[in-house]
């Protein structure tokens, strides 16, 4: 019941668009993200690095959001971004051949220089 409340008064909203929706991202927008889907993969011959495979390309509506969770404090759209990761075989086909994942730590100085506002 007390979910209920906060629902009336904090509903649930489509991390894209912002219209409130029960999903993390509404249906209008999950389908406009499917069409962005690039599913690459790169193969380095670096000491550190081998392979780095991606969803989408670094650039408008996707840079938007991935800043605002990074640097805006939007942690609940890392299940929106979630969502479309399990749901993508080829990608989760290439996650299951590795042991851990980890993130890239950012440097204090960038950090700092990456916070921005949304537009
Ligand atoms: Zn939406």
């Amino acid at each position: 019941m007390i979910e209920n409340i906060l629902q009336l008064i904090y509903p649930n909203v489509c991390g894209i668009c912002g219209s409130i929706s029960k999903q993390d991202i509404c249906n209008k927008c999950y389908v406009k993200i499917r069409k962005l889907q690039r599913n690459k993969k790169k193969i380095y011959l670096t000491k550190h690095f081998t392979t780095h495979m991606y969803l989408f390309d670094y650039q408008d509506i996707i840079r938007q959001k991935i800043l605002q969770y990074k640097f805006n404090e939007k942690t609940y759209l890392c299940r929106g971004f979630a969502k479309i990761i399990l749901n993508n075989e080829k990608i989760c086909g290439f996650l299951k051949t590795y042991d851990i994942m980890t993130s890239v730590p950012i440097s204090k100085k960038r950090k700092r220089s990456k916070r921005i506002q949304p537009k």
